[in-house]
């Protein structure tokens, strides 16, 4: 899987893909990661990229033809890319969405600022995405929420296949189990007994219990809908 990223910041992307699982995944190229900066494609001697909005109004708009001209240059490079706009308004970004961009061949996420892009780049845009309503100064943030979640996806990036399944939202919509380590008492507090009994059956019955109890507290309408779906086994039901 290829990720290009268009930014007029391409600097804070450093630390992000150096450090931890996704620096690693990117050193192996299990993905191949290319941040541009929109300036390069700037026509002018000042590499200009923004500018003021027509009809008036506060601060700067990123310019279309840089844009576009990253685009097409990408495109020809590496092949069309199934293209993301950070955008306030877009659809909020969650875990099923991370799962359907994690199987694309080629991602382009381009980065907004200012009071954001130009109208006229959405005609190349497939997907306008959010990370929750707030607004933020840009979407660099946004663009590393989302690469975390999708290169955290790619076949063998975790070290351990089995901690896919266990993470929350990706059975049904489940949240994960509670977790312990050592020691087996701290400050009185103790690891539920059957963590510690080696009867692998039994904690995975107690995980999958304590998985469907957190759920039903936390996020009570995953486990409603899953009961209007049918969606449940006669066991998680009671
Ligand atoms: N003028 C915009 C508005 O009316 O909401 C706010 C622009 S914001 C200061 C600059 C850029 O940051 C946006 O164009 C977008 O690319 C990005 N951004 C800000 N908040 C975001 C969020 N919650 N999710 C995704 N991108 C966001």
């Amino acid at each position: 899987m290829r990720i290009s990223v268009l930014t007029v910041l391409p600097g804070l992307f450093d630390c992000f893909l150096k450090e931890g699982i996704i620096g690693k995944a990117v050193q192996s190229e299990k993905v191949k990661v290319n941040v541009i900066n929109i300036r390069d494609y700037a026509y002018d001697k000042h590499k200009v990229v923004d500018d003021v909005p027509y009809g008036g109004g506060p601060g700067m708009v990123l310019k279309p033809e840089p844009i576009f001209r990253a685009y097409d240059d990408i495109s020809k490079k590496f092949g069309k890319p199934f293209v993301i706009l950070t955008e306030p308004w877009g659809e909020t970004f969650n875990q099923e969405m991370a799962v359907e961009l994690s199987k694309k061949e080629h991602l382009l996420i381009i980065c907004g600022r200012y009071e954001g892009v130009d109208e006229r780049v959405k005609t190349i845009v497939d997907k306008e995405v959010s990370i929750g309503d707030y607004v933020l100064t840009g979407g660099e943030l946004p663009a590393m929420v989302m690469m975390d979640a999708i290169i955290r996806l790619i076949p063998e990036v975790l070290g351990n296949k089995e901690s896919l399944k266990a993470d929350s939202f990706m059975d049904r919509g489940l949240l994960g189990y509670p977790n312990y380590t050592r020691p087996a008492e701290y400050r009185g507090l103790k690891v539920p007994e059957v963590l510690l009994s080696g009867h692998h059956k039994k904690i995975e019955e107690w995980r999958k219990r304590e998985s469907l109890k957190r759920t039903l507290k936390k996020k009570p309408q995953v486990i409603e809908n899953l009961l209007k779906e049918g969606k449940l086994t006669e066991e998680e039901k009671r």
